[in-house]
């Protein structure tokens, strides 16, 4: 059932909407940020506004993409066009290239408390903007950001880990209790920040994906089962690395490389 989120706003389940009531939490996020006049900074999910009022009052103007109606009406009442511009969208479909600024030195950077159920699409979707994007902070549900932080051999080392780590760099800051929103989530939250790799921006996600999805779908089993039959069959030479390895055991720059042995063919013979 959808709850009372502060304000006479019924928390919307289906949007993943738990608030931040908790100052000290909300002060620590807008520090860790710790934006500055003249940068471009878009908020996804806003909600009630209370990282966008706090980040108000250290930035003239914010960008921000709301899905819920009701809450970009509210937002669009409480804040003159001139502090905040409210897209009222999906993240997920949001063209985040509309409000790229030009040259180098106007990159986004994107903020958010985000809904637990979009947050793992929207880290892939938000790959394809890298090159407009400065850095990202983002609460998530803690075991994503232990996911996305994870170090190769351990539990939580999977694909997210491998395509985050592989075009950002990843830092997971603190973690934050439910009891620091309304309503409480059934899970705890981290806050990671993650700069994009200006070295990697050349590259192309796709044949990571590729050899991820191949190699992690069946993540206890060894790559000469999986990953190796896979690049012979498309002519890619194979990593210098033991047949007997699983996915887990392989480190990011690896992962790399094979990515980049298979930019080398053809995305037909990819597929
Ligand atoms: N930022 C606020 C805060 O910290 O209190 C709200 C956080 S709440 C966890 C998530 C917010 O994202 C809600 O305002 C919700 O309506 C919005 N939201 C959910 N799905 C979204 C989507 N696909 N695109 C944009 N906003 C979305």
């Amino acid at each position: 059932m959808d709850t009372d989120g502060g304000g006479g706003h019924r928390a919307r389940k289906r949007f993943g909407q738990h608030f931040l009531t908790d100052a000290s939490v909300v002060e620590a996020i807008v520090d860790a940020i710790a934006p500055r006049e003249g940068e471009l900074l878009v908020e996804i999910g806003p909600g009630l506004a209370a990282l966008t009022g706090a980040l108000l009052e250290r930035v003239p103007h914010l960008h921000a993409v709301e899905i819920d109606r009701d809450l970009a009406a509210r937002l669009r009442r409480r804040y003159a066009a001139q502090r905040l511009t409210v897209h009222e969208a999906d993240a997920l479909r949001f063209d985040f290239g509309t409000i790229a600024g030009s040259g180098a030195r106007r990159r986004l950077r994107i903020v958010g408390n985000l809904p637990y159920n979009v947050s793992s699409p929207l880290l892939v979707r938000l790959l394809d903007f890298r090159a407009g994007i400065e850095d990202q902070h983002f609460m998530l549900q803690r075991e994503v950001v232990q996911r996305i932080v994870a170090s190769a051999s351990t539990r939580e080392f999977g694909r997210l880990s491998v395509l985050m780590q592989a075009f950002y760099d990843v830092e997971r800051l603190f973690d934050v209790p439910p009891s620091a929103f309304d309503p409480p989530p059934k899970v705890e939250s981290s806050v990671v920040r993650m700069r994009v790799r200006i070295d990697r921006l050349a590259h192309d996600p796709s044949p990571l994906q590729a050899v991820l999805a191949v190699a992690f779908t069946q993540r206890r089993k060894m790559i000469r089962t999986t990953l190796l039959p896979w690049l012979d069959a498309r002519q890619v030479p194979r990593p210098a690395i033991a047949p007997t390895l699983r996915p887990e055991q392989i480190e990011v720059p690896m992962w790399l490389s094979i990515a980049d042995s298979c930019a080398a063919v053809s995305d037909v013979r990819l597929r």
